[in-house]
This record gives structure tokens, sequence and C-alpha cells, in this order.
């Protein structure tokens, strides 16, 4: 028997596959159509950020040579929006937080420091320090500076600092095309009636909502019978697609009719993955469009999607950081016999130690429920309770 193939030699093939087939067409959308999508060229500020020197507070301007330790009087007050006259030497301004430094002030003292007197001067109580609550020109970003690379998703913070440079659009890589296929003759869709030995297509769900929060557009050829003719016949369905992504079908001594089609009419790789769950994936291609074949049982789509299909995906857009970040977090549990694969445990953390669910079995999404993420417990590793191991919530792969 061939010797299994490590997670991250799988991933490294997928990963290489990936960059040979870029999605390399680009659309200009508005800041809001372009949220979850992935950047196409590098954004260069266009502008200074802040483009001129403000407030942090809410206090007094001055230029710290006039302060003598005598109160001063004031000789304008400056808001946000407004262009503040130059200061006039021996005075203050009054000025607002996000308001711009008048010419020939260096100095701000917040208000709670200051005393405002009868007569109308601000007495300053405290011992003045020169650039203090001060935002200088260009503190964020200099004209010409790259703000965010290409290849960046684009979430909240990046489309606010677009906006924040005054962009009102975006280059973006198309969406993926993803044809999903859910094979098995035992699969019926949710709202109809089970016959004898059926079960309820779950993955359909799992990674069709999956692929849309990553941002692609789903061709949703549902259900594939365990059947030659009707696997043919459906796979000229996933026309002009990037991806075809089935599940189910993969385990070793079943009749495999996605893999026969492949093997006969495509190309074929059936992997053996040193992963649990997940062990089987198929890799191929069909009529030139890459094929992923996902193990059927749940949890083993689930991971095989969150550690290969996911990190494949986004490199296909260009996106360089594929990985999901990994915390290390302690055990809250003992691992006393080292496996031969890498297995993926869903775990909760409770009181910041990581509780591995009682049934991890491949079956269930139950426990993916109840857990907040994956625990990566490498092949050849015993742990401790107490001791640290690689975890990876959830909300990091969902997003
Ligand atoms: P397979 O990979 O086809 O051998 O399937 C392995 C296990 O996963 C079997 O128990 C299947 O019934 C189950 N399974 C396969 N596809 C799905 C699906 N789309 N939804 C829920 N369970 C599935
Ligand atoms: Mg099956």
């Amino acid at each position: 028997m061939a010797a299994l193939l490590s997670l991250d030699q799988a991933l490294e093939l997928l990963l290489r596959l990936a960059d040979e087939e870029p999605i390399e067409e680009v659309e200009s959308l508005s800041l809001v159509e372009a949220e979850g999508r992935v950047l196409a060229e590098d954004l260069i500020a266009g502008v200074d950020l802040p483009p001129w020197p403000n407030s942090a507070m809410d206090g007094y301007a001055l230029r710290l040579a006039d302060w003598q330790g005598l109160p001063l009087p004031v000789s304008q007050k400056i808001f946000a929006g407004q262009a503040p006259a130059p200061l006039q030497p021996g005075s203050c301004a009054r000025i607002f937080t996000g308001a711009p430094l008048p010419d020939g002030a260096d100095c701000i003292e917040m208000q709670e420091n200051c005393e405002l007197l009868e007569d109308g001067r601000v007495r300053f109580l405290q011992p003045l320090i020169a650039q203090r609550h001060i935002r200088p020109q260009g503190q964020e970003t200099r004209v010409g500076q790259r703000v965010l690379g290409a290849g960046t998703r684009l979430g909240p913070v990046q489309l606010a600092l677009a906006a924040s440079l005054g962009q009102a659009q975006l280059g973006v890589r198309r969406r993926l095309r993803v044809a999903l296929l859910s094979t098995g003759d035992e699969l019926v869709e949710p709202g109809l009636s089970l016959g004898p030995g059926q079960i309820y297509n779950s993955n359909r769900v799992l990674l069709g909502g999956w692929l849309r929060r990553l941002g692609c557009s789903v061709l949703d050829l549902g259900i594939l019978p365990d059947d030659l003719q009707q696997t043919r016949a459906r796979l000229l369905q996933a026309q002009a697609v990037d991806l075809i992504l089935s599940s189910g079908g993969v385990s070793v001594g079943e009749a495999d009719f996605l893999g026969q089609v492949l093997r006969e009419e495509g190309e074929l790789e059936l992997w053996k993955l040193a992963l649990k769950p997940g062990k089987p994936l198929t890799c191929g291609r069909y009529a030139g469009v890459p094929v992923i074949g996902l193990p059927g049982n749940p949890a083993s789509s689930l991971v095989t999607f969150a550690l290969l299909a996911r990190p494949y995906l986004l490199r296909r857009l260009g996106v360089e950081r594929v990985q999901p970040l990994r915390l290390q977090v302690p055990a809250g549990f003992a691992w006393p016999k080292a496996g031969s694969r890498r297995e993926y445990l869903r775990v909760r953390l409770d009181g910041g130690q990581a509780l591995a669910h009682p049934n991890q079995s491949s079956g269930l999404l139950i426990s993916a429920d109840w857990a907040d993420g994956l625990l990566e417990v490498p092949e050849g590793v015993t742990f401790e309770v107490g001791e640290r191991v690689g975890f990876i919530p959830f909300s990091e792969l969902f997003g």
C-alpha cells in the first residue's frame, strides 16, 4: 500500500495547481459591492492621511514659545471641518478633535488640564509638551504608499481604509464559479420524505453556504446518484466553471462513478491523506475543469474543505495568506497515544482550555456545532493536560 500523503504535501500540491490557474478577470465594484472580494491591484495612497496636522483632543492649541506660564487669550475657535487662520502670536486657539491645527501652533493641551478664566483667557495647569495631542500630517499613510496589496481579502477594515483614501471603486477578481455535486444514492433533499436506507443531504448546505461566504458563485448540480450514465450527463452540465466540487463517493472499495468518469475521460488522482477525519480525497480534471472530491462524511467534508479546498479557492483568487490563523491553547485533556495521522478534534474553549467533544465520529455534525473550532494534533505527538496545542477557530475558517 502506498504511503499516506501528509496534509502539508496535499496542500502544497493543491496550491501549486491553483497558482497555475489564477482567476485573472477584474471587475470594478463599489466599496459596498466589494465586501468579501479579493483586491486585484495594489491600492496606492493618493493623499496623505491625515491630509494636514490636526487635533487629537478637545482643548487649546498654542505655540509653546508663547507660553511663559501666564494665561493666554483665545483668538479663534476651530471646529472639525473648518479652515483655521494662522495663530495670532501670544494667543491660543480653542480647538476640537479632528480640527486642523492653525499655522504657528505646535502644541495642544486638552481642556481637562485648562482653566477658562472669567476674563476669557486660558490658564494651563500642567507643564506643556511640544507636539502633544497633534496628529501629524501623513501619520497613517503618505502619498504613493502601498496601503493594500493585490490579493488582499476585503473586509470592513480594508474597505474603510480605501474609503479613508477617497476611493469609491476597487478592482477585484471576479467571483470564482464552483459547480457543487453531492453524490450518493442514499441522499434525499430536506423537505422530501425518506425511503428505507436514505438520509438527508447536508453537505450541499454545508459546502454551498461556505462557498458563498468565500465569495464564490455556486452552480448547484444537486444530488448525483451512484450511476455511470447520470454521472457523465451531470458533469457535462458543469459548464464554464472554475472548479467542480463534489462530496461523497471517494471511499475505498465503493462503486465510485465520479472517479470512473474522471479516469476514463479526464484525469484522476486518488489521495489517501494522513488526516483524520478525512482520509480519502479526489483531485482531478474533467473537460479541462479542476475537480476536487471531498469525502462524504459531514465532519470529513468539513475538515477537508477547511484545510484543503478553502486555501485552494482563495489561492485561485490570488490570496497569498491562505492558511487560517492558528492559536496555541492549553489542552483540557491529555493525548497519551500518538497517532499516525494528523488529527483535527472538534473542541470548545472553556475557561481558556480546549475541551474535546466526546464524540469525534466523522459522521457527526452536531459536535462541530458544539465546538468553537478544531484542535490540531500533529501525527506522532502526545500531550498532557495544560500543554499548548494548535487551535483553529471556526470563525477563521468560515469567512
Ligand atoms: P461516501 O464518501 O460516499 O462513502 O460517504 C461516506 C458517508 O457520508 C456515508 O455514510 C454517506 O451516507 C455520507 N454522506 C455522503 N454524502 C453525504 C451528504 N451529501 N450529506 C450527508 N451525508 C453524506
Ligand atoms: Mg457515497
